[in-house]
């Protein structure tokens, strides 16, 4: 009787602090990496709430698995993940939750490489005791806005699985979003077309998506092969190949060796530069649009 009456007091006082919210429960979501945190937040809107198990400073490829993802995974009705085995390491994390809404194959499961057409995939078998962290081809491929309509159809299509009665307001999130994005990406081209035919250099080979769409050059990778720290040989050659194709600028990510990456710039002649490599990576890129604006900017200043 006690707990009855006390548990009535309880929703009473919750339904005070929130008038209104008590009936509509949000979709808690997880998603791997804050890049797609930010794509969740403008299909969801209102009915979702988000929570990222990295942070855009930090290499995905090696994200640690800790008892706090465990807990956030263990409470989720959503996993977004991306896929092409950049945040393979969630399986370990999604074992541990022990949360039969999330495990592969579950209506509360996203993957967002689904539909993305994949770049640099290898065409020989890839032999994973190399390092190389690219064996599906580059899965680095949330910030590049021309892929914004196949990653938040996916998460459209997966919240509606959770919340079917939702579909047309996430629908019409969705679409709110892409207009945005739309309005935003004539105006990045505009930016970057003095600099169009721009040749650069990557550190990790994160930034092929974004290049391309931008109708930027990569003419080569700091790192021998993705994920493996780069020869003297290879940085002689790449230093070389800098100077005789003028390039202005490297590409580098928060966790690379920035320090290295500045004195490869120095010899060729380029700058160095630390990118928006996910929300969150650098100060001011802290949604999804701010990122691939802090990006253009950068780009289009050091490259003209
Ligand atoms: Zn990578």
């Amino acid at each position: 009787m006690r707990t009855i009456r006390s548990l009535t007091a309880f929703v009473l006082v919750m339904a005070a602090l929130a008038p209104g919210a008590a009936a509509a429960a949000k979709i808690r979501v997880v998603t791997t990496i804050p890049d797609l945190k930010s794509l969740t937040e403008a299909v969801g809107g209102d009915l979702v709430e988000v929570d990222s198990l990295t942070r855009g400073v930090q290499n995905f490829h090696e994200a640690e698995v800790r008892p706090s993802m465990m807990l956030k995974l263990r409470k989720a009705d959503v996993l977004v993940e991306n896929g092409l085995e950049l945040d393979r390491w969630v399986d370990v994390a999604v074992d541990g939750a022990n949360n039969p809404n999330i495990i592969r194959g579950a209506a509360g499961r996203i993957e967002v490489a689904r539909g993305i057409p994949v770049l640099e995939v290898p065409t020989t078998r890839v032999d994973r005791s190399m390092g190389d962290v690219h064996p599906l081809g580059n899965p680095h491929f949330s910030l590049d806005p021309g892929l914004a309509p196949i990653i938040t159809q996916n998460i459209l299509d997966g919240l509606a699985r959770i919340a079917p009665e939702q579909r047309a307001t996430l629908e019409r999130n969705r679409q709110a979003f892409l207009n945005r994005v739309d309005q935003e990406m004539a105006r990045w081209t505009k930016t970057l077309e003095p600099v169009k035919g721009a040749k650069v250099v990557a550190y990790h080979p994160s930034f092929i998506y974004f290049v391309t769409r931008f109708g930027l050059v990569q003419v080569g990778i700091v790192e021998d092969r993705p994920g493996i720290p780069p020869s003297p040989q290879h940085l002689v050659r790449l230093i070389q190949l800098m100077k005789s194709e003028k390039v202005k600028a490297i590409l580098v990510e928060p966790w690379n060796d920035v320090k290295l990456a500045t004195r490869v710039g120095e010899e060729a002649g380029a700058r160095a530069l630390v990118m928006a490599s996910a929300v969150g990576a650098v100060k001011g890129a802290d949604n999804y649009i701010a990122a691939i604006d802090y990006n253009v900017k950068t780009l289009a200043e050091v490259l003209k």
